[in-house]
């Protein structure tokens, strides 16, 4: 098994269960509940004597067979699915966070995380928010009650790429939890596991389904953290190894809490989508550098966030960790340039929100997205009245630099 190619295992991860009629796929299982034959039977499953499932909200074979693939890409010893990428962030911090802890983030974050990490300071979590482009700003922030440590592989919308390996090794040091949103890289281009990461999360809407026609998120335990030193968990689920309590307890209190489960449906199109990750990433990655350069060489532009350009201050960060460097980028436009005039003048890109679809995606991020953290937050992400944030499709390269050669043309 472990010696499989990332699409191979994927591809043939679902007929290793063994399944009826020899379907290629595993079933949409609709049902929300599953009988028992006995008393003692649903007992036992309850209480994890029996293996078993109990109801919909927490376990679905079809939602378990996308969790078992993801489990396999990230090289995990488990996963668990939930409704969004954003359900999987919440769950796991109200699941394993409690008033008085310290978190430590990265400023550089997707602005709904920035949104739930300022909500949990409500609930007397202490946040701190550094430049994880460098380890010792992390190391700066650390405190006797720091629990864990929350990076992006490449972050929205400016690229920065955190200093994965300089806190990972910070993180083993202290015994402090590292956990790494890993949408923007997705496990074809880059496993956290290799930076000592315990936890992985996953936006399943993005790169993984990758056809914008399912939302889903998943965190996945690596087996690298000892949880017997984490002092959150509850004693329920302190059974078996101690590298699994924590996803025991993500998925047992955190899906149950927030009820954010991720429908059979969409694990079936999460799962059909993912057999071609990898395929539609060296497309999308080899198009966008394409993209940065063509760029680079305009006028009109101030300034391309993009990790496969040399003069990217992380390029070569990216170049050993990350097997490409990914379908997202941001633009500058100069001032005297009218960013909505060169969107609105695209024929091709959609105008839309969402990143890692296969169709070219645009969308002038400080009006939209970041518009709700106000001003002085984007300046300290770096994001300008004019940046255009770009997620790359797999689309035909010239019929994409055709494109934007002429919405250039005509705003400047
Ligand atoms: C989109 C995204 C999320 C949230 O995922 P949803 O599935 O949209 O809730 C989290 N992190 C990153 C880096 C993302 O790009």
């Amino acid at each position: 098994m472990k010696t499989k190619g990332f699409t191979t295992a994927i591809l043939h991860s679902d007929r290793a269960g063994g399944i009826e009629h020899g379907s290629l796929h595993k079933p949409v299982h609709n049902s929300i509940t599953f009988a028992h034959a006995t008393a003692a039977d649903i007992s036992a499953v309850f209480q994890g004597r029996q293996a078993g499932l109990t109801y919909g909200r927490q376990v679905n074979p079809t939602v378990m067979a996308l969790e078992k693939k993801l489990s396999l890409m990230e090289g995990g010893l488990a996963t668990c699915c939930f409704a969004t990428g954003m359900a999987a962030i919440s769950a796991t911090m109200l699941s394993l966070l409690r008033a008085g802890d310290h978190l430590v983030s990265s400023a550089f974050l997707f602005g709904n995380t920035n949104s739930v990490f300022n909500t949990l300071k409500n609930f007397g979590i202490e946040v701190t928010f550094v430049d994880a482009t460098d380890a010792a700003n992390v190391a700066a922030a650390l405190q006797p009650n720091t629990r864990a440590v929350f990076v992006e592989t490449i972050a929205n919308p400016c690229t920065q790429i955190a200093d994965l390996a300089g806190i990972g090794a910070l993180c083993k040091t202290h015994g402090v939890l590292f956990v790494v949103d890993n949408t923007m890289t997705s496990p074809w281009s880059f496993q956290p596991k290799s930076v000592d990461a315990g936890l992985v999360i996953n936006s399943l809407s993005k790169f993984i389904c990758g056809h914008g026609n399912a939302l889903g998120g998943s965190v996945t335990e690596t087996g690298i953290f000892d949880w017997s030193t984490f002092p959150n968990i509850y004693p329920n689920y302190q059974t078996g190894n101690a590298s699994g309590w924590g996803l025991q307890q993500i998925r047992k209190k955190g899906l149950r809490d927030t009820g954010a489960t991720l429908s059979p449906e969409a694990a079936h199109h999460i799962s059909v989508g993912a057999e071609t990750l990898a395929l539609r990433q060296q497309r999308s990655s080899s198009n966008a550098q394409r993209l940065a350069e063509f760029f680079s060489a305009q006028p009109a532009v101030k300034q391309v966030f993009y990790p496969g350009l040399t003069s990217h201050p992380q390029h070569d960060r990216a170049s050993t960790l990350f097997r490409h460097f990914g379908a997202l980028m941001s633009i500058e436009l100069k001032p005297e340039v009218d960013c909505f005039k060169f969107i609105d003048a695209l024929q091709l890109a959609a105008i839309a929100s969402n990143l890692g679809d296969n169709r070219t995606l645009v969308i002038p991020v400080a009006h939209t997205i970041y518009y709700e953290m106000g001003p002085q937050r984007r300046a300290e992400m770096g994001i300008s009245d004019g940046t255009v944030r770009l997620s790359i499709g797999i689309e035909d390269i010239e019929d994409l630099l055709a494109d934007f050669e002429q919405a250039l043309q005509k705003a400047a």
